[in-house]
């Protein structure tokens, strides 16, 4: 299950280089691709606003 994005996200971009599969794209709030996403818990580890939770 890959990990995913809430609204909790402010956008800081901390995530996007500690991704091994560079799953994650920029936006507004910014994205998980769910195909790539090997599940590693990374992102959610480094995030600030605690935004980045595992997928149902
Ligand atoms: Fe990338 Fe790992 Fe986060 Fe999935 S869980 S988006 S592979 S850092």
């Amino acid at each position: 299950m890959a990990y995913v994005i809430t609204d909790n996200c402010v956008a800081c971009g901390t995530c996007m280089p500690v991704c091994p599969t560079e799953s994650i794209s920029e936006g507004d709030i910014y994205k998980i691709n769910p195909d790539t996403c090997i599940d590693c818990g990374s992102c959610a580890e480094v995030c600030p606003s605690e935004a980045i939770i595992p997928g149902e």
